[in-house]
């Protein structure tokens, strides 16, 4: 029987989220994780309208899932101030990208082997990559999730920020077993500009003017992200599918806080922790 008073999940991804950092050559690229669980139920009815068409249901993963699980892996100041500079990604943006992944997957298997061990099946995705190339939208997207989850609120950027920022991954899985939800983020918005404070920081970084008056290009953006791998040199020994940028994610407001939480005329969301 789950009994979630010692909160296994939390502290087994904190460790191992630890354990990859120490054992990382450079010391790791990430802080403190966080861990949001929501019960599976009509909520998740809203990802066709907000996700994409095709967004695949906890039960086509598990006929059996009853929650989500969903996490985010912050990442390291240093990381991310190395990222801001000039138009391109460094090169170590691309290999936290590729060592992260790594991570996410090694995180979900300890997850569902955890749960395993009470009896409950789980269901997991890849971080990345799952998704529909023609229309760019995630069949299963880890953001959509995180905000069903109260895990964070989306920004300007199209990122999820958490109470640790939006600099970092998310990760997700389904499971047999019953967590209950956890909301996470302590305000209804977590984006200064959508708070209605001024800011579009993330908009101006962004090398591609992705970001329009009637919304965000996606198409612009996956096609810078692909430019990069193909055209930076330092990043021809990677694979094939490092695709990234970040700088819409580089030393923003909301990079590693939620900025909204410090606005005094902001209400807080009471949830427990
Ligand atoms: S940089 Fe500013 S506008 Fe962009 S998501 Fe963060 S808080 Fe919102
Ligand atoms: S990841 Fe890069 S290209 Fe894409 S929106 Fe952000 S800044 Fe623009």
């Amino acid at each position: 029987m789950w009994k979630n008073e010692e909160r296994p999940l939390e502290r087994f991804i904190e460790g191992a989220v630890a354990e990859a950092a120490e054992r990382h050559p450079r010391g790791g690229w990430w802080r403190k994780p966080l861990l949001a669980t929501a019960t599976i139920d009509e909520r998740f009815d809203i990802l066709p309208k907000i996700a994409a068409p095709d967004h695949l249901k906890p039960s086509d993963l598990l006929p059996t899932a009853r929650s989500l699980i969903v996490f985010f892996i912050p990442f390291v100041e240093s990381l991310i101030k190395g990222n801001k500079k000039g138009e391109r990604p460094c090169r170590d943006w691309g290999l936290s990208y590729i060592e992260t992944n790594e991570l996410i997957g090694n995180v979900c298997k300890g997850l569902a082997d955890i749960l395993e061990d009470y009896g409950y099946s789980s269901a997991l995705t890849p971080a990345t990559h799952n998704f529909n190339e023609e229309k760019l939208m995630a069949r299963w997207s880890h953001k959509h999730l995180a905000y069903i989850a109260g895990l964070g609120r989306f920004g300007m950027h199209n990122l999820i920020i958490t109470p640790m920022g939006c600099a970092g991954r998310l990760g997700s899985l389904v499971t047999e077993a019953e967590l209950g939800d956890s909301r996470l983020i302590e305000t209804e918005e977590a984006c200064l500009m959508k708070a209605g404070k001024s800011c579009g920081k993330c908009m101006a970084a962004c090398p591609v003017s992705a970001f329009k008056d009637d919304g965000f290009e996606r198409r612009r953006c996956w096609d810078r992200l692909k430019e990069n791998r193909a055209d930076i040199p330092y990043f021809s020994d990677m694979p094939i599918s490092t695709h990234v940028c970040g700088k819409c994610a580089a030393m923003m407001p909301c990079s590693f806080k939620n900025p909204v939480l410090s606005l005094k005329d902001h209400p807080k969301v009471h949830h427990e922790q």
